[in-house]
């Protein structure tokens, strides 16, 4: 039976999408095994920034931080965020910043330290701060987001997508696991890591990679009056949420499927995260591990995001490839690829960037029929 659109993957870019598409009033079916931003959502860091060196990536996060302001009650936490470096290492970012006209304060290293004394921080770096920045709890926001949905009729569906129904090369409808079928007027392929195992059922290779990140929360034991940051120098950032900093060193780990083990991570990637706390920040006692935090990201040879159309496919709209910042960027890309998938412009992409998004540039080979 037909459930007019239909959306695999409920990750920042399927749940938004789902979301724009049911306050346009269509009847909506999101599909994910692991449920609303239960994915490597779940076991994202939280960090949304505006502070992003390509100025397309600082109007997506702005758009971001507009829909995720527009379910979250106590999910996300307005606390600014503040990029420490040096000046050369920071222009690239000012420069985006001032492109998409968002308000930004340049401070040299005492102005850091004399607003925010927490803070170690040498003369020669300077602060940029902004202070649209959110700290979001991911499972928090996803418990947030599905109450919307549900308000909004949109039936969510907690089981994966095992194969698709085809009608010549056009894809008609999806197979859940269990074997009931879903026909559609629409789709959207949002399933992040796992849309190359998707695209491969349709006979489509793309050339994407999954790599396994890692990020940690320590308890400082006392709440800190500072915003999230970043340390280009250190190369770590961290958010702020009550008394815990999340966040870490960039670590990541080439894998040959998504991981989402609850491992521990290796002792000495903690180790190094926590240095680089020390060395950035005046505390009264030693911060106390808490907890990490492991999952899958995509990545692509170009490391830029793939939203439009794979053109022998029919009404389908694929998006990815949004790396370690899929939270910040999913939920406009989601919005973007069902505006695209309708017709309607895209959101706040200009077409040149559309253009640079197509998924076909990551085609390994001609698809072939199934
Ligand atoms: C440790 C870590 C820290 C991170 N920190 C940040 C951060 O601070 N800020 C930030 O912006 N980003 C961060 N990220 C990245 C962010 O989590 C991802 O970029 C983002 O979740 C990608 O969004 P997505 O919607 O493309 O995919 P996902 O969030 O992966 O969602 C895809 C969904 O598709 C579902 N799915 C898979 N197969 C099927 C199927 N067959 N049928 C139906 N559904 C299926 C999955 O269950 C999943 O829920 C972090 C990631 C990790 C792992």
């Amino acid at each position: 039976m037909s459930r007019g659109l239909v959306l695999v993957g409920a990750g920042p870019a399927g749940a938004f999408a789902a979301l724009s598409a049911a306050f346009r009033g269509e009847e909506v079916t999101l599909i994910d095994p692991r449920g609303v931003l239960g994915g490597a959502a779940s076991r994202s860091a939280g960090v949304v920034t505006v502070q992003l060196e390509d100025p397309m990536d600082v109007r997506l996060v702005l758009r971001s931080i507009e829909l995720i302001r527009s379910v979250a009650k106590s999910s996300a936490l307005r606390t600014g965020f503040l990029q420490l470096g040096r000046e050369e290492d920071l222009s690239e970012s000012i420069a985006a910043l001032r492109d998409a006209g968002v308000m930004h304060e340049i401070l040299t290293g005492s102005e850091v330290v004399g607003r925010w004394p927490a803070f170690r921080v040498d003369r020669d770096l300077i602060g940029v701060y902004t202070d649209l920045d959110l700290s979001v709890e991911p499972p928090a926001l996803g418990l947030e987001l599905m109450e919307v949905l549900e308000a909004q009729d949109v039936r969510v569906v907690k089981r994966g997508v095992a194969s698709f129904a085809t009608d010549g090369n056009a894809v008609t409808g999806v197979v859940l696991e269990g074997g009931e079928k879903i026909d559609h007027d629409g789709l959207i392929l949002a399933a992040g890591s796992h849309n190359r195992e998707l695209l491969k059922l349709l006979g489509i290779e793309i050339r994407t990679r999954v790599i396994t990140c890692y990020a940690y929360k320590f308890d400082l034991g006392e709440e800190l009056e500072i915003p999230s940051f970043s340390d280009e120098l250190l190369h770590s950032y961290w958010r702020r949420w009550g008394t815990l900093l999340v966040g870490g060193g960039y670590d990541a780990e080439w894998a040959d499927a998504p991981d989402y083990s609850s491992a521990e991570p290796p002792a000495h990637y903690v180790r190094r995260s926590l240095e680089m706390l020390l060395q950035r920040l005046e505390l009264r006692r030693e911060p106390r591990y808490h907890s990490s935090l492991r999952g899958p990201c995509e990545l692509t040879p170009d490391m830029d995001p793939y939203l439009g159309r794979l053109d022998e496919l029919g009404d389908v709209v694929v998006v990815g490839g949004l790396r370690g910042y899929g939270l910040m960027r999913g939920p406009a890309l989601g919005e973007a690829a069902y505006e695209l998938l309708r017709s309607r412009g895209s959101g706040v992409l200009t077409s040149d960037e559309l253009e640079r998004l197509r998924p076909s540039r990551l085609l390994r080979t001609q698809r072939r029929a199934v």
